[in-house]
């Protein structure tokens, strides 16, 4: 099975931040080193879509459009040369912590990095009413596609959360294809992915990179809680 990887914020808070999602820039290196050395199977999500039959590659993907996507993340993806996909909330652009308009362009201008849509306002997909959820995927789809000046067309639901009314408007609202988290059936718009936090070192890692993984977890409870 491919591997879809999902990180946050690359930081190192005292405490950890709710939901598990700082990794340190020193882990975070350690697991692009680790993929370097596989560097013919990490791959960009739309080439991981062409080898959806495949088997054995990996990709990268963050979440909610932190700045430290940029400032920490960006040049240790440049030196291991490794492609990433930065999935940002249109509402959260701009914000503290987060990306402003002209940082998320310079993203999507790299030539390692695509931008895809996390939402508007990060909210619970599952639990809104469907024009609500339409909006969501229609509103950032569009505000995004405005900001960076790229075609937006790859979705990862907030907290991972999708049923099957998310994954038709998904493709109803013009996506390619959509992620979760290990919500949904991992078909094409409800793609499984795997949740890095600040326990992830080296070890955890590679265990999570493992062709076990994903068997073992899908008989355990989704995360109730993820950013
Ligand atoms: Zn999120």
């Amino acid at each position: 099975m491919n591997k879809v990887f999902v990180y946050h914020t690359i930081c190192e808070p005292v405490e950890a931040l709710p939901s598990d999602i700082d990794v340190s820039a020193r882990i975070f290196e350690q697991h692009l080193k680790w993929l370097s050395r596989r560097r013919e199977q990490v791959v960009d999500l739309y080439s991981l879509l062409a080898r959806s039959a495949e088997t054995g590659f990996y990709s990268i993907t963050f979440d909610d459009g932190f700045r430290d996507n940029l400032t920490v993340a960006l040049p240790l993806i440049e030196k291991y040369a490794l492609p990433m996909t930065v999935f940002a909330v249109a509402g959260f652009i701009g914000k503290k912590g987060y990306l402003s308009k002209t940082e998320l362009r310079t993203l999507a201008d790299h030539p390692l990095v695509t931008v895809g849509s996390h939402g508007m306002t990060h909210k619970h997909l599952s639990r809104m009413a469907r024009d609500d959820v339409r909006n969501e995927m229609s509103d950032s789809k569009s505000f995004l596609e405005e900001v960076t000046g790229k075609r937006i067309d790859l979705l990862a639901y907030p907290f991972g959360d999708c049923d099957g009314f998310t994954e038709e408007a998904a493709e109803e609202c013009g996506y390619t294809a959509a992620w979760s988290v290990w919500n949904g059936t991992n078909s094409r718009y409800s793609m499984w992915r795997i949740p890095l936090g600040r326990h992830d070192n080296l070890v955890r890692f590679r265990a999570k990179a493992s062709a076990a993984y994903f068997p073992v977890k899908r008989f355990l409870k989704p995360p109730e809680v993820l950013a």
